[in-house]
C-alpha cells in the first residue's frame, strides 16, 4: 500500500475506529488472534465451519469475527444473527463483542439462543401458523394436563400410558422437525398406535388456546419458512451474516431453521467440536456438524489446534479419555503452556467424605498452601455428573460456611420434589404448618382441586384452626364429595399416623421418612412418570433420605435445610461454583473439581442402559468436556461406597479412569493401597474389571473399590488425611495393614461411625453384634467399625 492509499485509508476511517487499530493497521483485537483464528475471522463471505476442539479459542474467533463485521462496516449490528446455546452464553458474547470493540455494543436483537430468537420470529408471522400474535409460551404443567385431558377424551387408560411419556415422544418428534402429518411409519407403534393422531389433536387443541409449547417454537418457524418463500427470502436477506456457536449439539428442527436461513447468500459460521457433543438424549444430531461440507459445497474448514486453556496434562489427560471413543474425527491439540501439575486422582471411603475432602482442599487453596497462591473461590468449579450429588457439598459447604452458588438450576433443597418432600416431614413434625398442607393436599393428585381446598380454607377459618384440623372437620362433616371427600380422610389419617410415629419414636427419622415418601404415594407418583426428569427426581429423593442421616431427628433436619434456604453467604463476592457437566459446557474455571468417578453414577447407567454404546460415547465425550474445563488443576475422585436408601452399596471407580494416561496423573490414594497389588488385597486379578479388559490400569494402582472396605483402608485414609495432602516420601513404603480385617474380637470396645462407642459381643462372619452405649444392641458391618482408640482419629 502506498502512503498515498493509506492517508486517503486514514481519512475515511472515523477517529474512534482508528483509536482501536494496532501499529500495521489492522484493528487491535485482531493481533490477538493466532493465523487460523484469523483466517476464521476475516473470511467474512461464505460459509465457514471451526471444527476444533476444546479451549482452542472457538467461541474467541466467533466473537471477534461479529466484532470485525460491525467494526468493518459489513452489517449493523441488528443484521447479525448470533445463535448461542444459553442466555448466559448469549450475554457473554455480547460483553466479550464489546470488549473487542472498545465500547458497548448495543442493537443485537438476534443475538440469543434458538429458541428466544424463535419466539420473536414467531410473534411477527404468528397469523400464518393460525396464531395470534400474542400466543402464550405453555409451562410443562401445563403442556401435560392438557395431554392429560386429551388421552382422558380418546378412552385411554392414562395409568398405562401416561400424558408425561406422551409429551416425551411429542416432543422427540418437534425436534426432529416432525409435524403430526409427516411422522414416519417406524413411528406408527408409538403410543398404543396413538401418538400421532393425540400429537394432530394436541396441536389443534394448541392453535384454539393460542398456545405454543417449547417444541412449537422452532417447529413452526420452520414450517412458515418452509411454506413461504417470500418471508424466508426477506429474512435470508436481512440476516446478512449467521454465526452458531456449539454446534455439534443442533437437532435437527434447529439444523433446518439454519440451513433456510443460510440458503441465500450462505454467510454461515459455525463453530463446534464432535468431541462435545452431549445432548444427543435431547435429539441433537452430531452428524450436522460432520455434514456441514455437504450441505455448504465449497465451505472453508478451519481447524484450531492450540489450546490456550489449559496446561499438557490436563490435556493430555482429556485426550486419553476421549481417544477411546471410534468415530470421532480425531484431532490433536497442543498448549504452549507450562505443564504445570498433573490430574489428581484420589479415591474416597464415601460420597460425604469426598465432599469433606473437596471442602477441605478448596479452603487450603484460597489459603493458598503447597506453595501456591491464594486463589478465588470464582476460580473454583465442582462439575458433577447427576445433580443429586450437589446434595453433599451444599450441606458441607454451609456446615464450614463456604459460600457457593449452583449455576444452570435450582440448589438442592429449592428442587420441587425436596420442597414437596420437606412438606410432608415438615407436617410430621406439626400439624400447624398451614403453607406444608397447601403444597401436598393435591400431590399427588387426590382429586383435592381448588375448590376442595377452598372448603378446607372456609372450614379451617370459621373455626380459627389449622388447615390440618379444618380438613379433618371437612372430613368428618363430607364437606367435599366423593372420592375427594375419602382421599382427604385418608390423608387427614396419615397426617396423624406419621406425627404419632415420630412422636413415639417407634422408628429411625430416617425410616419414618421413607415411610412417609411411600405410604404418601409421593415416590410412586414420580415412579409413574415417564417424563426424562423423572429417574433424576427420584434420585433427589434419595439423596434427601441420604441426607437425613447425618442428624438426630427430623427437626434438626428442618432446620438445617431452613438455614441452607437463607445462606447468608448470598451475597458473598466470592463463590465456588457447583453445576452438573452440561452446564458446564463453553466455560472454563483454573481449578476444577469432578467428584463421583464411579462405574453407574459416570458413565450413567441409565444412559448405558438406554442407548448402550452410543450411550456410553456420550458419557465419555462429558468426560471430555468436565477435564477441558479446567485450565490449571484438575481433580477427579471417586468413593469406594455411597449410602442408597440407608443401605451401603460398594462403588467400583469409572471405566474412564481406566484411560486417564498414566504420564499426565497423580494419584494421591496412599501407595500402601495398591502397592502389594492384588495379592496383597487378597484379590485374584482376574477378578478386576481392568484385568477383564486386558489393561493394567490406575484402578489397579489405586485398587478396586472393595479393598477400601477394609477397616485397615479406612485407619489409612485417616491418618494420610491428618498429614498434609501430597507427601509422597513420606507416604511411600505404607503398606495396607491387613491384620485389622479380622483385628476385632468379643469384647473389644468400639467406635462406629452412626451409633458411636460400644463393646463387641459377638462375631458372626463380617458382621458384629455390639451392644451400643446409646443406640443399645445392634448387629453391624465390621468394616463400619473402628477399635474405640482410634475414633478420636476418625473425622467426623
Ligand atoms: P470450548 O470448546 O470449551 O467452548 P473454545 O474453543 O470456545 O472452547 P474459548 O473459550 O474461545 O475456546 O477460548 C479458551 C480460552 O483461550 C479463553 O480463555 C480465551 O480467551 C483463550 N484464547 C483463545 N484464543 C486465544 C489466543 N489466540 N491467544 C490467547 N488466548 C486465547
Ligand atoms: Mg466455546
Amino acid at each position: 500500500m502506498s502512503s498515498d492509499t493509506e492517508n486517503a485509508f486514514d481519512a475515511a476511517v472515523p477517529l474512534s475506529q482508528r483509536a482501536m487499530m494496532g501499529a500495521r493497521g489492522a484493528p487491535r483485537y485482531l493481533d490477538d488472534l493466532n493465523p487460523a483464528q484469523r483466517e476464521a475471522v476475516e473470511a467474512l463471505d461464505g460459509p465457514v465451519l471451526m471444527l476444533a476442539g476444546a479451549g482452542t479459542g472457538k467461541t474467541k474467533a466467533l466473537t471477534t469475527r461479529i466484532a470485525h463485521l460491525l467494526n468493518t462496516g459489513r452489517a449493523r449490528p441488528n443484521e447479525i444473527l448470533a445463535v448461542t446455546f444459553t442466555n448466559k452464553a448469549a450475554r457473554e458474547m455480547k460483553e466479550r463483542v464489546g470488549r473487542h470493540l472498545g465500547e458497548a455494543v448495543e442493537g443485537m436483537p438476534w443475538m440469543g439462543t434458538f429458541h428466544s430468537i424463535s419466539v420473536k420470529l414467531l410473534r411477527r408471522h404468528a397469523e400464518l401458523v393460525d396464531l395470534k400474535s400474542n400466543f402464550t409460551i405453555l409451562d410443562t404443567d401445563d403442556q401435560i394436563r392438557l395431554m392429560k385431558q386429551l388421552i382422558v377424551a380418546s378412552n385411554i387408560d392414562e395409568k398405562r400410558w401416561p400424558a408425561r411419556m406422551l409429551a416425551g415422544i411429542i416432543d422427540g418428534w418437534k425436534n426432529r422437525a416432525l409435524t403430526p402429518d409427516k411422522i414416519p411409519v417406524a413411528d406408527a407403534n408409538a403410543f398404543d398406535r396413538r401418538g400421532a393422531e393425540l400429537y394432530a389433536q394436541y396441536q389443534t387443541r394448541l392453535r384454539e388456546l393460542n398456545a405454543v409449547d417449547f417444541g412449537d417454537l422452532l417447529l413452526h418457524v420452520v414450517t412458515i419458512f418452509q411454506a413461504h418463500a417470500d418471508i424466508l427470502k426477506r429474512y435470508q436477506e436481512w440476516f446478512r451474516y449467521i454465526l452458531v456457536d456449539e454446534y455439534q449439539d443442533t437437532n435437527v428442527a434447529q439444523y433446518l431453521w439454519l440451513r433456510l436461513l443460510a440458503g441465500g447468500h450462505k454467510n454461515i459460521c459455525c463453530v463446534g467440536d464432535d468431541d462435545q457433543s452431549i445432548y444427543g438424549w435431547r435429539g441433537a444430531e452430531v452428524g450436522n456438524i460432520l455434514k456441514f461440507e455437504k450441505d455448504f459445497p465449497g465451505a472453508k474448514i478451519i481447524r484450531l489446534e492450540q489450546n490456550y486453556r489449559s496446561t499438557p496434562h490436563i490435556l493430555g489427560a482429556a485426550g486419553g479419555v476421549i481417544a477411546a471413543n471410534k468415530g470421532r474425527l480425531g484431532k490433536e491439540l497442543w498448549t504452549e503452556a507450562e505443564d504445570g501439575e498433573k490430574v489428581r486422582l484420589i479415591g474416597h471411603w464415601d460420597g460425604e467424605e469426598e465432599a469433606r475432602w473437596i471442602g477441605e482442599e478448596i479452603e487450603a487453596m484460597q489459603r493458598g498452601t503447597r506453595g501456591m497462591a491464594p486463589a478465588s473461590l470464582n476460580a473454583m468449579a465442582i462439575l458433577v455428573r447427576a445433580s443429586h450429588q450437589m446434595r453433599a457439598f451444599e450441606d458441607r459447604f454451609l456446615t464450614i460456611g463456604l459460600p457457593y452458588k449452583v449455576i444452570g438450576g435450582p440448589r438442592f433443597y429449592e428442587r420441587m420434589e425436596i420442597r414437596d418432600a420437606m412438606a410432608y416431614f415438615r407436617l410430621a413434625v406439626s400439624q400447624d404448618d398451614d403453607l406444608a398442607f397447601e403444597r401436598i393436599v393435591n400431590t399427588p393428585k387426590r382429586g383435592l382441586g381448588d375448590k376442595a381446598v377452598q372448603t378446607i380454607q372456609r372450614a379451617a377459618r370459621t373455626n380459627g384452626v389449622s388447615l390440618v384440623e379444618g380438613a379433618r372437620l371437612a372430613a368428618q362433616g363430607e364437606l367435599i364429595k366423593g372420592k375427594g371427600g375419602a382421599a382427604l380422610g385418608q390423608l387427614v389419617a396419615d397426617l396423624d399416623r406419621w406425627h404419632g410415629q415420630l412422636r413415639a419414636e417407634a422408628d429411625t427419622h430416617v425410616e419414618l421418612a421413607e415411610m412417609i415418601l411411600d405410604e404418601s404415594g409421593y415416590t410412586t407418583m414420580w415412579q409413574n412418570d415417564k417424563t426424562p426428569e423423572a429417574p433424576g427426581r427420584l434420585e433427589n429423593l434419595k439423596e434427601l433420605v441420604k441426607a437425613l442421616e447425618n442428624f438426630d431427628n427430623l427437626q434438626g433436619f428442618l432446620e438445617h435445610v431452613a438455614l441452607i434456604m437463607d445462606n447468608e453467604s448470598d451475597d458473598a463476592d466470592e463463590k465456588v461454583s457447583i453445576m452438573t457437566l452440561h452446564a458446564a459446557k463453553g466455560l472454563e474455571f483454573p481449578i476444577v473439581f469432578l467428584p463421583g468417578w464411579e462405574d453407574g453414577l459416570f458413565p450413567s447407567q441409565r444412559s448405558m442402559d438406554e442407548s448402550g454404546l452410543k450411550g456410553l460415547e456420550e458419557e465419555r465425550r462429558l468426560a471430555y468436556v468436565g477435564i477441558t474445563r479446567a485450565e490449571e488443576l484438575c481433580t477427579i475422585s471417586f468413593a469406594a461406597n455411597r449410602r442408597v436408601y440407608g443401605q451401603w452399596q460398594s462403588q467400583l471407580p469409572s471405566r474412564f479412569i481406566d484411560e486417564l494416561p498414566e504420564a499426565h496423573v497423580d494419584v494421591l490414594t496412599p501407595p500402601g493401597l495398591y502397592g502389594g497389588g492384588y495379592g496383597a488385597a487378597g484379590m485374584s486379578a482376574a477378578a478386576s474389571p481392568a484385568a477383564e479388559y486386558g489393561r493394567s490400569t490406575l484402578q489397579d494402582r489405586v485398587g478396586r473399590a472393595d479393598v477400601y472396605n477394609s477397616p485397615g483402608w479406612r485407619r489409612l485414609q485417616d491418618r494420610s488425611q491428618q498429614r498434609p495432602m501430597r507427601q509422597p516420601t513420606e507416604q511411600r513404603g505404607m503398606t495396607i495393614d491387613l491384620e485389622a480385617v479380622s483385628a476385632f474380637s468379643e469384647g473389644d470396645r468400639v467406635f462406629h461411625q452412626k451409633f458411636g462407642y460400644g463393646d463387641v459381643m459377638g462375631i458372626e462372619g463380617d458382621k458384629l453384634a455390639i451392644s451400643f452405649d446409646k443406640a443399645g444392641e445392634k448387629n453391624v458391618v465390621a468394616r463400619f467399625v473402628v477399635p474405640a482408640a482410634e475414633a478420636d482419629d476418625v473425622p467426623f
